[in-house]
């Protein structure tokens, strides 16, 4: 079969297609013919050497959609022919955090020695193999049949964008009738927040730094649109929330963004975040956060009920995945290098097979 690898993390860092066999299926595995992935940030961070501890080669590719072709003898539940999606994340499936639907948080696979404070370390494909090739091998508990009437163009993103999304928008514990604002609007984790959110009766101002997102992010449903720039979106926040404020800041920018989303919010609000891309670190006023009864909520990946809600969404046309550009699978490299420009709106595709 045909596979990106990524062979060194040096000089020669990047990735190259080779021919190599198929490998053999483990107890508990299922192999998928890969038919949609894209690129994420954690491809990039992992092609880049951030998990240098990763071995090699290996492939790319933590969000795929595709066909089950075979199945181990001890894999329930799971049937060659079905269309799945691929929850991106390992885990047990009989710890604590498991058995209560919380597989996000599972620490099987977790390798502390390496990443003391990173779960991203059982994410694909820091953990195995991803998707940038014909056919991937994944356990068969992390295989997620998708809604029949749900096409792999239009569930591709949501194995790891929608249900990230979909998490965060669970931890915040919206209340209709509320208000948030969601930075980084036109990324596949903002847009998909700001839909999940109207589905959840919540009224949005989606913030983009690209003035040619805004009439779009207004048709996916946003109720206000603002650049992130500190005057006008003060003016813009005001206009929509009045002087009290937001009540949930959704924001997975991180550093560039966090004031602006704390300052945002409302006595009794909360910050959610899902990353920290321009930036880990931020100082924030303890007054402001006791006094005002701010609640700060971390969130990752998302659990294997998130992600069937955000396809059942998808199935419904509810939450529909804008999709920035479109590559074949032998364009993979200039999927990646889109993905490092700015002004994207949506998803990069990937078409691997029919
Ligand atoms: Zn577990």
């Amino acid at each position: 079969m045909k596979s990106w690898q990524i062979t060194d993390f040096g000089a020669g860092a990047g990735i190259s297609l080779n021919e190599i066999p198929e490998p053999p299926l483990g107890s508990g595995f299922v192999r998928i013919r890969v038919a949609r992935t894209s690129v994420n940030h954690i491809d990039r961070l992992t092609i880049g050497g951030r998990f240098g501890w990763v071995t090699l080669p290996r492939t790319p590719g933590s969000e795929y959609v595709g066909t089950v072709e075979e199945v181990s003898p001890d894999a329930v539940d799971v049937f060659p022919g079905d269309r799945v999606a691929v929850f991106p994340k390992m885990f047990c499936g009989i710890c604590r955090y498991c058995a209560s639907g919380q597989e996000s948080t599972c620490l099987g696979g977790w390798e502390p020695s390496r990443a003391p404070m990173d779960l991203s370390t059982n994410m694909l494909p820091v953990s195995m193999n991803g998707g940038w090739s014909e056919t991937a091998v994944i356990p068969a508990r992390n295989a997620v049949r998708l809604p029949e009437n749900l096409s792999f163009d239009d569930a591709f993103g949501i194995p790891l964008s929608g249900m990230t999304a979909w998490h965060m928008i669970r931890r915040a514990r919206t209340v209709p009738g509320e208000k948030a604002i969601v930075m980084g609007s036109g990324g596949a984790i903002g847009l998909s927040a700001l839909q999940i959110l109207k589905i959840h009766g919540v009224s949005v101002l989606a913030v983009s730094s690209t003035l040619a997102h805004m009439a779009e992010l207004k048709r996916l449903g946003a109720d206000a649109v603002s650049l992130p720039a500190q005057e006008e979106l003060d003016r813009e926040l005001l206009e929509f929330a009045g002087k009290t404020g937001v009540d949930i800041a959704i924001d997975p920018l991180g550093q560039s963004t966090f004031q602006r989303s704390f300052m945002s919010l409302s006595p009794g609000g909360r910050y959610v975040t899902c990353g920290s891309l321009t930036g880990a670190s931020a100082e924030l006023s303890i007054l402001r956060l006791y006094s005002r009864q701010i609640e700060l909520i971390g969130s990752t990946t998302g659990s294997k009920r998130d992600l069937a809600d955000a396809l059942e969404a998808a199935s419904s046309g509810r939450l529909t995945m804008p999709v920035d550009s479109s590559y074949g699978f032998e364009n993979v490299p200039a999927a990646v290098q889109r993905h490092s420009e700015r002004g994207r709106f949506g998803k990069i595709r990937i078409s691997v097979s029919e």
